[in-house]
């Protein structure tokens, strides 16, 4: 599913997507100056790995997330701020949803035998 990047207003516009048992759900604004903002949610659960035995198992995923998108390469000096540059003028809402699963896959998980 992706959205071209002006089209977006600066009326919020909803988005929800599902993936697996994840439900990606937010909102889109223009804010009238170099960046689109994105607050969402994901929630649901994830399958990861333990970090100890290498067993697969599921976790709750209650995340609220806030980013900015630019179109293109961002050249400005707000680095604190978590900025995804958009490519091709589109916005891959299943791109920004893996990577910010993947994000989420890079922690450490145990497995409840091995938390004991
Ligand atoms: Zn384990």
């Amino acid at each position: 599913m992706s959205v071209p990047f002006r089209k977006i207003t600066q009326a919020p516009q909803d988005f929800e997507l599902t993936k697996d048992e994840l439900v990606f759900k937010g909102t889109l604004v223009w804010t009238g100056k170099t960046f689109i903002d994105m607050n969402f949610n994901l929630s649901g659960k994830l399958e990861v790995a333990c970090d100890t035995c290498a067993e697969d198992f599921k976790i709750n995923v209650k995340e609220p997330i806030h980013i900015l998108l630019t179109n293109g390469v961002y050249d400005g000096d707000e680095v604190e701020l978590d900025i995804v540059e958009i490519r091709n003028h589109e916005i891959d809402l299943e791109e920004i949803l893996n990577s910010e699963i993947e994000l989420i896959k890079s922690g450490y998980f145990y497995c409840d035998q091995c938390n004991n």
